[in-house]
């Protein structure tokens, strides 16, 4: 049995947040967020294992998204986007990856989207791989929901809001009821049943 070492490092900005300070050094808010998924038996391959991993990955955006107050990480409105910047090491004893989760009010056009994508220009240079970033294909007059929503109603009232509360397993994903949160739980526990630690850095 091989277990996955997934750790998703999640950035943005908080609503008593005015200056976001010291970024990405050891005093910038962030949650990381270690997970460890079993590799099913028919992995085998490393084609096999790098489609298994997007698939883990692209069933967790919810939980990543939903789970606090978060603002764009650089102009403090409500965030509204995530960005992920993945990297993996499927050929490592144990198997490895590691997401950078940005939230921003637009990833597509505007100076926060310039500044995300500065950002993993900056960082891809820094590793020597090329950027991973790129721009999703969508009509620029969608809206997203906001990040300070139920992870499965969207509510974006500031009632619902309010009272949103934790997935109590993993204190991670928030929903404003529990009618929300069953009819999430088939997606939702992927995640909630991988999940070895939820670590806050927020001062
Ligand atoms: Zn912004
Ligand atoms: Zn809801
Ligand atoms: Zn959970």
């Amino acid at each position: 049995m091989t277990t996955v070492e997934i750790q998703i490092i999640v950035y943005g900005s908080c609503s008593r947040d005015p200056e976001n300070d010291d970024r990405y050094g050891a005093d910038q808010r962030r949650v990381e967020i270690l997970l460890n998924p079993i590799l099913p038996a028919d992995a085998t391959t490393m084609p096999k294992k790098h489609k298994w991993l997007q698939e883990y990955l692209r069933n967790l955006p919810p939980d990543m998204k939903h789970n606090r107050n978060w603002r764009c990480e650089f102009c403090k409105v409500h965030a509204r986007e995530t960005v992920w910047m993945n990297s993996s090491w499927m050929h490592l004893t144990p198997p490895r990856a590691l997401s950078y989760v940005h939230h921003v009010c637009n990833a597509a056009v505007g100076p926060c989207a310039e500044n995300v994508r500065a950002i993993d220009a900056e960082m891809a240079r820094m590793n020597n791989l090329p950027p991973t970033f790129s721009i999703p294909a969508r009509d620029l007059d969608i809206t997203f929901p906001m990040s300070a929503s139920c992870a499965v109603c969207h509510d974006e009232s500031e009632k619902s809001r309010k009272h949103l509360k934790q997935c109590a397993k993993c204190e991670l994903t928030r929903y404003c009821s529990v009618d929300c949160q069953r009819e999430d739980w088939s997606r939702h526990k992927i995640c909630c049943k991988s999940l070895k630690e939820v670590k806050w850095h927020w001062t």
